[in-house]
């Protein structure tokens, strides 16, 4: 399957950033790497760097939307702008916006559903506390976010799933090879048992700690289609590099 390298620059950047976007479309004009390649910056920055990349092989998306079109929801942002504004994909459910946020699996599947119908691809997070690891809970946490978080919209629309352990993002740990195969295989079969034939083709992403050092052991591991990378990605020589092991 095609991988997918995504950047996650929370709440990173400013608009000087824009030397960051430009080494990095540079450094994709010269790759032979068949790959998706996106960034995704803070709001304030989405619609600069999508008209700065625009017909490049950098995709730019958002990191939240809000579930419904328009309305009275002060400081909040819609599917339907980000789309509006030239963004392709939009990240949903991170550990950090349930965190923060207090955000459940009921809300980043209605806020799936307002991405997919305005033509957004969304990323969707899951991924256990090492408190659920250690308590041997990591299947089952995993798998029922990914129940919970998916609408019944995604059906026959392009979604993507990142598997994101809380343990390793931001912190320097990695899951091992055998422990990331384990739980995407876990999350390959459970989008075939709900989505059929549709379910193979979805892009599941490995989220956590990845950087130019571990990233073609990860990205070679069954089942992975690509990374989401927060610290990484805010470096282009990084976030080349690992896209560069997408090959
Ligand atoms: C993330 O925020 O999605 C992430 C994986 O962060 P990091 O790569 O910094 O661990």
């Amino acid at each position: 399957m095609r991988k997918l390298i995504a950047g996650n620059w929370k709440m990173n950047g400013l608009r000087a950033s824009s030397d960051v976007i430009t080494e990095i479309v540079q450094g994709l004009e010269g790759t032979e790497i068949e790959a998706d390649c996106l960034i995704c910056p803070p709001f304030t920055l989405l619609g600069a760097f999508a008209e700065q990349t625009a017909g490049s092989g950098l995709k730019i998306g958002a990191q939240n939307c809000h579930a419904v079109a328009s309305g009275a929801h002060t400081g909040d942002v819609s599917a339907q702008m980000l789309a509006d504004i030239g963004a392709s994909h939009v990240i949903l459910g991170h550990s950090e916006r349930r965190a923060d946020h207090g955000e459940l699996s009921s809300d980043v599947a209605a806020k799936a559903s307002a991405a997919v119908d305005a033509g957004l691809v969304p990323i969707i997070c899951v991924g256990e506390s090492l408190a659920d690891r250690e308590a041997g809970l990591t299947r089952k946490v995993v798998l029922g976010q990914l129940d919970m978080s998916l609408p019944d919209a995604l059906v026959e629309k392009p979604f993507v799933i990142a598997y994101e352990p809380i343990w390793a993002i931001g912190t320097g740990l990695t899951a091992d090879a055998g422990q990331i195969a384990e739980v995407h295989h876990a999350v390959r079969e459970a989008l075939v048992k709900r989505f059929g034939e549709q379910g193979h083709n979805v892009q599941i992403l490995y989220g956590g700690s990845m950087k130019p050092a571990n990233a073609t052991e990860i990205l070679g591991v069954a089942d992975v289609d690509g990374g989401l990378i927060g610290g990484a990605s805010l470096k282009a020589a990084d976030f080349l590099a690992i896209f560069n092991s997408a090959g």
